[in-house]
């Protein structure tokens, strides 16, 4: 395990936020996150480890519902978190996310269908699955797509010890960078399952954690009416749909989800753009002054903020 330097971000990346239930951890929690130094204890035998690592392996996906009801607690105890949770609801663009790839029998298509619409989207893959296909990793980059961490094993973090949520989200790093050249921006806890140490542990690994607005659940095969019913019905301005690499009924229903936003106005953006087209617009927002913003005062803003305006409708 690599040594870690957990180092909080501090007010730059105050820049990055304002509008759109991105933020950072706050200064109270915003010390050093150190590993515990007592691991060997704490983690067990290596039969343990391996156990809490299998059972953290069962994910299950939080509902949108859900996802809104943990930031507005959030916001009601005053942690502002370094995520991003949904795009500026007042530009008329999507992001379509594809997470748990790569994967050889279905990346490919996925990637010749937004490439034939001339789509860029966000990848989020598991580290095992970019280590054993890094050329489809290397393609979805070459194609323009974003690709961000979504933990090495595919692990319910929450589950698991500070040593080895780093250690999931730190080798998925490593073999991305290996492949790409270049460290991700971005992660996605698998499951939406996060917490404020999980952000604060991903944050200073100098992540923006992303989460989503809309899901329509495509990993359970419900069906392709079931899948454009639950996409199409629920869109809105600065959207970031889930969705997965590995199913054929998504890559079925892509092309008519694609066609139906464009003509509905929307603009298919990598959740890089939304991220800097809300920064932008954050600044527009504050007369262009947001640097200048105080540290106490952005958080207040943050925390004045209602929810409506944030964070996606619920399910
Ligand atoms: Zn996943």
């Amino acid at each position: 395990m690599k040594a870690m330097k957990l180092v909080a971000s501090g007010f730059a990346v105050v820049l990055l936020v304002f509008c759109c239930g991105i933020g950072l951890v706050n200064g109270e929690a915003n010390g050093k996150v150190t590993a515990s130094k007592s691991l060997p204890a704490q983690l067990g035998t290596a039969a343990t480890r391996r156990e809490r690592l299998r059972k953290a392996r069962e994910t299950s996906y939080k509902s949108v519902g859900d996802i809104e009801a943990q930031h507005a607690e959030e916001q009601r105890q005053g942690i502002v978190l370094k995520k991003l949770l949904r795009g500026d609801p007042t530009r008329k663009e999507v992001a379509l996310t594809f997470d748990d790839g790569p994967h050889p029998a279905y990346t490919p298509k996925l990637l010749d269908i937004l490439d034939r619409y001339g789509v860029k989207a966000t990848f989020f893959v598991v580290g095992m699955m970019a280590r054993r296909y890094p050329n489809l990793v290397k393609e979805e980059a070459a194609r323009g797509h974003v690709v961000g961490n979504h933990t090495y094993h595919h692990v319910d973090l929450t589950k698991l010890s500070e040593e080895e949520i780093a250690d999931e989200i730190q080798r998925c790093d490593d073999v991305l960078k290996r492949i790409l050249g270049k460290q991700p921006r971005y992660f996605r806890p698998p499951g939406g399952d996060y917490n404020a140490k999980i952000a604060q542990i991903s944050q200073s690994m100098g992540h923006t954690m992303v989460l989503w607005t809309d899901d329509p659940g495509d990993y359970a095969n419900p069906g392709e009416d079931v899948i454009l019913e639950r996409t199409l019905g629920r869109v809105r301005n600065g959207g970031i749909i889930l969705m997965h690499d590995g199913i054929q009924q998504t890559i079925d229903v892509l092309p008519t989800i694609i066609t139906y936003l464009r003509n509905k106005g929307y603009r298919f953006v990598t959740v890089d753009e939304m991220l800097d087209a809300t920064v932008k617009s954050s600044a527009l927002q504050n007369g262009g002054a947001v640097g200048s913003l105080k540290l106490s005062t952005w958080r207040r803003a943050m925390r004045s903020h209602s929810l409506g305006d944030l964070a996606p409708r619920s399910r």
